[in-house]
């Protein structure tokens, strides 16, 4: 065929479609995001573009990321947004203690009393009103199937080390996860309440490794703890806030909704239940949206206190029902403006996926582009 929607055009060039619905009125052509374009209307729009015949163009028009990385919405609307983190380190250094501890002693301020829900994640309110969001996806889990499938979803990474302990394997693979996916490292020497604790140790098997404490020369910040007593967790929330700082951590809270799916399930009576983190945007209720190859409206949004919520801003975890299938760890979702599209976006993503299981995208050159549409 030599015709294409103005959305698949969009996708191909990689131009927003309302974009290309404008271009087109001003040449005299009244369209649609479904509107039919033949070739001479396509290569019009081409020619305006200045698209050059070199430039690689993906010609999967289901790649969900050319919408998630589509930059949409007023810049000047940004602001500081919460910082992302996840735990890591050997196994019994004290992940989940941590984890637990952090929850219990900082759940959501004015929130207390609120029955904390697993969903996966949970947010903490720290002493200047500042938040933090944590995963807490058992393992490495999260980190590394999310990182599989292109998710970026953690802004700094706590590596636990038990002091009585010092640097295992599970360390080394932590520490080379933070580095590949180039997010900072807060070094937690945890089990000081022991008696055997022997930070200095882990100070130097961590130099081995590229992680030199501040106190040695370096520009790694170690912070002593106790996940059991809580010592020393306070300091350490404090040196998240001022990594995340530095990072300038920013998100647009009035555009549509993007993000990754933390966790999902199948439930008997809600059907599927998915936990996303909000990276960008504000989710909402009602809201028609493209999960991996799933899709629907958000029907129910649940927060980490397991309250219901009608909205959800950039960094939030939360836990929604109305796809019609159960997404993965790690997929990307998308909002759209209109029911329709989502549907057509998420319809096409879920046929593909099952004519073509390889995730291999065919690139193109503009060159061969026309012959084969
Ligand atoms: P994970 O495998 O990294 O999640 O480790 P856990 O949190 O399950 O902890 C393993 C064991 O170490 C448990 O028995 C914890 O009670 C203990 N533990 C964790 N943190 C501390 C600590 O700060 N001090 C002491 N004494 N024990 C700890
Ligand atoms: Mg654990």
């Amino acid at each position: 065929t030599e015709s294409l929607t103005v959305i698949e055009l969009s996708k191909k060039i990689g131009r927003e479609p309302a974009e290309i619905i404008k271009k087109l009125f001003l040449l005299g052509v009244m369209s649609t995001i479904n509107q039919v374009l033949d070739k001479d209307a396509i290569e019009l729009i081409c020619a305006d573009y200045g698209v050059e015949v070199e430039e690689e163009i993906k010609i999967d028009i289901t790649d969900l990321d050319v919408f998630f990385e589509s930059a949409e919405g007023n810049p000047e609307d940004s602001e500081e947004r919460p910082p992302v983190v996840t735990i890591m380190g050997h196994v019994d250094h004290g992940k989940t203690t941590l984890l637990d501890s952090i929850r219990n002693t900082k759940v959501t301020a004015g929130e207390a009393g609120g029955i904390t829900q697993h969903i996966g994640a949970y947010q903490v309110v720290v002493e200047n009103g500042k938040k933090i969001t944590f995963l807490d996806t058992p393992g490495h889990a999260a980190f590394t199937t999310m990182r599989a499938r292109g998710a970026k979803v953690t802004d700094v990474t706590i590596l636990v080390v038990a002091a009585d302990d010092g640097v295992m394997p599970q360390t080394v693979e932590a520490i080379n996860h933070a580095k590949a996916a180039e997010v900072p490292i807060i070094v937690a020497v945890n089990k000081m309440d022991k008696p055997s604790a022997n930070p200095d140790k882990v100070m130097q098997e961590l130099t081995e490794h590229g992680l030199v404490s501040e106190a040695w020369g370096g520009e790694t910040i170690f912070v002593p703890i106790s996940a059991l007593t809580g010592d020393g967790i306070d300091n350490l929330l404090e040196m998240v806030l001022l990594v995340s700082e530095v990072a300038e951590l920013k998100a647009n809270p009035k555009r549509l909704a993007i993000g990754s799916v933390i966790e999902a399930q199948l439930d008997k009576g809600k059907g599927s239940v998915a936990t996303l983190l909000v990276q960008d945007g504000t989710l909402r209720v009602g809201d028609p949206i493209v999960v991996g190859h799933s899709f629907g409206r958000v029907r129910a949004m649940i927060n980490d206190l397991g309250r219901r919520v009608k909205e959800a801003g950039p960094s939030t975890p939360v836990e929604i029902t109305g796809l019609n299938e159960v997404p993965k760890a790690g997929d990307r979702f998308v909002v759209f403006e209109d029911e329709k599209t989502a549907r057509q976006v998420g319809e096409s993503r879920a046929s593909e996926a099952q004519v073509n299981q390889r995730s291999e995208k065919t690139r193109v050159t503009l060159d061969n582009l026309f012959d084969q549409m």
